[in-house]
């Protein structure tokens, strides 16, 4: 008696994006493994009478190994359920769908994989960016800003990201990290122009999506956007919904290496939060 596995994309957020397939599948599963960055919404279609895994890896959480989760979809399918493996976006982008492929190839499980609405394509529909706008771009690159441990040192700096940039390619990268200092120090290492546009898209397709809009120069004053975030960078990034991306809330660069000739008072570490605080908490450096 043997189940079957589907992978699953859940797409990036707002639950309408499901397929159809999605939809129907995960009303009739059985079981269900999901990871974290799958919407509320969406984990209410699964009925009850399913048993239901958050495999999810994100940080804070007790880490569940990729092998651990091969085991436990491995053993539910061949004890004949019918298992979701339910991934954010699409499952072959930045999913680990590779290796959870290997292993059900090897147990014999059959599998079949669902695609979904991938983030990049959520981002772009919610900050209004045309990605492959004809008179700036005409290829489009997913990148990540995250290494696997194997990551060799000579790919932690900008090099291998080159490639891309050199092609005039739209870039957009997942797992941006909010280091986006470093994420702009790459950027610029492999020559590309310091003005380039780039927008910095939080929570895309929910409720409580934001989007902001930068340069590479001053990506490093953008405000820290509420993860998961995605940054789409290149000439087509201008083309953003000016509303959605209004600039109004860029942090001010005030650091003394800029030449900022605000007083010293204002460094003070409770500034930032001093509106908030009661008259008689008021930092007097
Ligand atoms: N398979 C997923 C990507 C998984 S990697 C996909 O196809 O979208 C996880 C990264 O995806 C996050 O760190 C973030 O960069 C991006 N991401 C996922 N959902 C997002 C969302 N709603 N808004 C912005 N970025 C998102």
């Amino acid at each position: 008696m043997k189940g079957k596995v589907y992978l699953v994309g859940a797409g990036p957020g707002d639950p309408e994006l499901l397929t159809l397939k999605a939809f129907r599948l995960l009303r009739s599963a059985e079981a269900v493994l999901h990871d974290d960055l799958v919407a509320p919404e969406i984990l209410k279609l699964i009925p009850s009478s399913a048993q239901v895994h958050n495999v999810g890896k994100r940080c804070g959480k007790k880490k569940i190994l990729q092998g651990e989760i091969n085991c436990l979809m491995v053993a539910l399918a061949a004890s004949g359920l019918r298992v979701v493996r339910l991934k954010g976006g699409d499952p072959l982008i930045f999913g680990r769908a590779g290796e959870e492929i290997e292993e059900l190839r090897r147990n014999n499980i059959p599998f079949e994989i669902v695609p979904g609405v991938t983030s990049a394509m959520g981002a772009a529909a919610a900050a209004q960016i045309p990605l492959t706008d004809r008179r700036a771009s005409s290829a489009l690159v997913f990148i990540t800003a995250h290494h696997s441990s194997e990551t060799k040192a000579s790919e932690k700096d900008g090099s291998d990201w080159s490639k891309f940039v050199g092609s005039g390619a739209t870039l957009v990268i997942y797992m941006p990290g909010q280091n986006y200092s470093e994420i702009a120090r790459r950027l610029q290492s492999t020559g590309l122009a310091a003005n380039t546009p780039c927008a910095i898209v939080s929570r895309a397709t929910t409720k409580s999506q934001r989007t902001h809009r930068t340069t590479v120069r001053d990506l490093h004053r953008a405000p820290q956007l509420v993860a998961p975030t995605l940054l789409v960078v290149g000439e087509v990034a201008r083309l953003a919904d000016p509303v959605a991306t209004a600039e109004e809330f860029v942090m001010p660069d005030w650091s003394p290496e800029n030449g900022s000739s605000i007083p010293a008072t204002l460094f003070h570490p409770f500034f930032v939060q001093s509106s908030r605080l009661p008259a008689d908490e008021e930092p007097t450096a």
